[in-house]
């Protein structure tokens, strides 16, 4: 299916190159989350993906179309941004008819569509309220009504729920992912919110300073992230050195059965909290110090010291370990814990 491309997208502001050379393909229908911390050229790229900005270099194709010089307005797109622009003197209805009145769709049919849009972001019957007398979570929904009046073939979004306070967040992340499943339009979201981009997302592109480090789907990205950036930016891991000896991966001189390493000997090796057994010392387990134990209610975390690295172990209430600051435990590693991390 022919979706969204880009080719090699290169942006440069003077002698600083905010994208460095972005190949990436969006099939139709699917929803993406460009993700990564402040600075890294998200908004830079869903600009150029919006028309708003040209690329130094590059190609942007739709549908198999190079549109990378087609203004804005020909480009078929909705758009939300994090300061939503609703007009604050019109109400709901006039604002998500906007951009239909200004395309003279006739009147009947105007207010029709409203009526659809509106029974799509639950919001019935609101039509004659002023935006200025709605909730944030209200706003946010009609600013995206307002994007998808004119039935666009792909909808952009930056920092979209960003201004919502967490619990209205979360419940909006849902009702967005819902929306864009029942519609089947292509979507792309700008956050810096990996919680955010794993509820919503097909794919999360995962980006650090202009470039591009893993793009897959949520679980992928977590359970096998492609380099200690990701590893560490996605949920919380656990980066241990290991290295190679006689052939076999071994951590603080404890072999790990069933775990190779690349050619060189030494490796970085990403484990997740939740994947940190804790056992007796000794024997085929790594030597580690409990140094602090947090009880968060649904969840127990205990902070290790290995050979003076700091490691992590969650468990529930449920696996409670029976352990206590300064008692001398060890850690189980299997090979199927451990995610061996490029360079
Ligand atoms: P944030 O999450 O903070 O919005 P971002 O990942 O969206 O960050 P961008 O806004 O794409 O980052 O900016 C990427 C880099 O390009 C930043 O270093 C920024 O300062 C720079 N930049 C963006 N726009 C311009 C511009 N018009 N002129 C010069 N530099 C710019």
């Amino acid at each position: 299916m022919s979706g969204l491309a880009l080719q090699n997208v290169v942006k440069e502001f003077g002698s600083f190159t905010a994208v460095k050379g972005v190949d990436l393909e969006v099939p139709n229908g699917t929803f993406v989350c460009l993700l990564g911390p402040s600075g890294c050229g998200k908004t830079t790229l869903l600009r150029m993906i919006a028309g708003l900005d040209l690329p130094t270099r590059g190609a942007i194709r739709l549908g198999g179309e190079d549109i990378t010089a087609v203004p804005t307005h020909k480009r078929n797109l909705g758009m939300v941004f994090q300061s939503l622009a609703l007009f604050p003197h019109l109400t709901v209805g006039e604002n998500i008819a906007y951009p239909l009145r200004i395309r003279g769709i006739d009147k009947a049919a105007q207010a029709r569509r409203v009526e659809e849009l509106l029974a799509m972001i639950h919001l019935k019957g609101y039509a004659d309220r002023p935006v200025s007398k709605l909730s944030g979570g209200q706003r946010q929904r009609v600013a995206i009504a307002r994007a998808l009046a004119i039935s666009p073939k792909l909808f952009l979004l930056d920092e979209p729920l960003s201004a919502l306070d967490a619990k209205l967040r979360e419940a909006m992340q849902v009702e967005l992912r819902q929306l864009q499943q029942s519609l089947g339009i292509t979507t792309i979201v700008v956050t810096h919110d990996q919680r955010e981009a794993m509820t919503m997302a097909d794919t999360v592109v995962v980006m650090q300073a202009g470039e591009i480090r893993q793009a897959a789907s949520p679980i992928e990205i977590y359970r096998r992230p492609a380099d200690s950036f990701v590893a560490d930016f996605i949920g919380q891991t656990n980066l241990i050195e290991a290295e190679a000896t006689g052939g076999v991966a071994s951590v603080l001189g404890v072999a790990v059965p069933g775990l190779t390493l690349p050619a060189g000997g030494k490796a970085l090796l990403s484990v997740r909290p939740e994947d940190v057994h804790l056992t007796a010392p000794g024997g085929s387990a790594v030597p580690a110090t409990v140094t602090f134990v947090r009880d968060l209610g649904g969840t127990i975390e205990t902070f290790l010291d290995a050979g003076g690295r700091q490691v992590v172990a969650v468990s529930t209430p449920r696996e409670r370990p029976e352990v206590s600051v300064g008692q001398a435990v060890g850690i189980q590693l299997t090979a199927e814990d451990c995610v061996v991390l490029k360079s």
